[in-house]
């Protein structure tokens, strides 16, 4: 299938940097939708790890890579990206296409997001402060910079310092720390501009092209689908759209041109920062999940709370994102727990219970989750399931009604199950 999304069915972190990595194998070009640098992909190769957060991850398998209009650029981590990957050879040359619509992260957008989440305090959205959501905002409300204007030094200049004047109150006044100087900030962005320039392209043509010759094209989400600014739970989401109709946004193309959708969930579920969990684990089961994961966060280092799986969101995530088949990662996390519940449904405030989740947000945040419980395998997954982790493969699909068709049975890159012999139609 030329044309596929590869989205996140949770919270973020579900492990789609290995599965991207995987089906780069047979892509011809990988495209980020959304987001920043916020989004950390873990790729375990050899004895290398990979953190890559601002660059698609394809890069790693010699791959064409585009960063989509729908993205926010921090181009000092694009930069350092690029220049870490060619320290450990690997070549980028002529393999980055950044949208010249893309909106740049400054430097007042990392200020911001520290400042307004230290205001915040106790009520703090929690997020990575490295600028997204300021540089979002700015987006939204048309007084962002984008990549496109690093190519000519007479805009820049003038965007530079209608920002900084405005910024600078902000920072001074309400937020009582240091304004930025618009001429050092503005030779900072002639510097990054030299750089830039070169990998600044249509990505929608090029994705367009890459479509009629029939290239294979994949679009990686970062965050999850609970995380989307519209269908997430807000306000604890992020700020852009990481489900699916995202990637068609992102690149200018009609949405009839993507023709598969793999959700990528862990089996089980995490979540970073605040906000409702329904089916966060009680008790010592918790830390034990969390450890065996290493559940803490690639870009913040934060620890994440673990749940089990919960079907309920996931058949949210299958609806919103049209998700055509799943993988379902981390089932080697599960191998030591002799029962596993799995969320079947939500007892409402009222005492009704839903297997659709929740529509609006007192529901959610009050709801409790049913579970049912199956056996554990007590065994290592390896090369082959063992009968009850088949069974537990098996009670997903029925539940949602689409086909697990791989299975990670742990961090290497090797470490997939494939359960059909042709998972995608690749
Ligand atoms: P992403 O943002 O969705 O790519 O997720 P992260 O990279 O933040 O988190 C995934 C983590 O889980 C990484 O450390 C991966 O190496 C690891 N991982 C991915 N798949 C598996 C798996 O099947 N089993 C185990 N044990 N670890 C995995």
């Amino acid at each position: 299938m030329p044309a596929t999304v590869i989205v996140g069915a949770q919270w973020g972190d579900e492990g789609k940097g290995k599965i991207v990595d995987l089906l780069a194998q047979d892509s011809d070009l990988v495209c980020r939708y959304q987001g920043g640098p916020n989004a950390g992909h873990t790729i375990v190769v050899g004895e290398e790890t990979y953190r890559i957060r601002q660059i698609p991850s394809g890069i790693i398998r010699g791959k064409a890579c585009a960063i989509g209009a729908g993205c926010v650029v921090d181009p000092d981590v694009l930069i350092a990206e690029i220049d870490d990957l060619e320290a450990r050879g690997h070549r980028t040359e002529g393999l980055v296409f950044v949208s010249g619509n893309a909106h740049l992260i400054m430097p007042w957008h990392v200020a911001l997001d520290g400042a307004r989440e230290r205001r915040l305090g106790r009520l703090q959205i929690g997020t990575t402060r490295r600028g997204i959501g300021p540089a979002y905002a700015d987006k939204a409300t048309r007084i962002g910079i984008r990549v496109q204007d690093l190519l000519d030094p007479k805009i820049l200049r003038e965007k530079i310092e209608l920002a900084v004047a405005e910024k600078n109150v902000w920072l001074e006044r309400v937020y009582e720390i240091e304004p930025f100087d618009a001429q050092e900030v503005l030779a900072a962005s002639l510097v990054h501009a030299a750089r830039i320039a070169p990998w600044v392209a249509d990505t929608s043509l090029l994705v367009d092209r890459a479509l009629r010759d029939g290239r294979r094209v994949l679009f990686e989400g970062g965050q999850g689908t609970l995380l989307d600014l519209d269908h997430g739970t807000y306000p604890f989401v992020t700020s852009s759209s990481p489900i699916a109709a995202g990637a068609a946004v992102s690149f200018g193309i009609g949405p009839r041109r993507i023709d598969e959708v793999l959700g990528v969930a862990k089996a089980y579920v995490t979540r970073v920062g605040e906000g409702p969990f329904p089916s966060e684990i009680v008790g010592p089961d918790h830390d034990r999940v969390q450890s065996l994961g290493h559940e803490f966060g690639t870009v913040t280092g934060r620890e994440r709370r673990c749940g089990w799986l919960d079907l309920v969101a996931l058949r949210f995530a299958v609806r919103v994102n049209g998700i055509t088949s799943l993988a379902l990662t981390k089932l080697d996390v599960l191998s030591d727990f002799s029962e596993l519940p799995v969320c079947v449904r939500y007892r409402l405030p009222d005492d009704t219970e839903t297997e659709d989740f929740p529509a609006h947000q007192s529901d959610f945040h009050h709801c409790r989750p049913v579970f049912e419980v199956l056996p554990g395998w007590g065994a290592h997954v390896e090369d082959e399931l063992p009968d009850a982790a088949r069974a537990y493969v098996a009670f997903v699909e029925q539940a949602l009604d689409v086909p697990v068709t791989l299975v990670g049975t742990g961090a290497a890159r090797e470490h997939v199950l494939a359960l059909q012999d042709d998972p995608l139609g690749l």
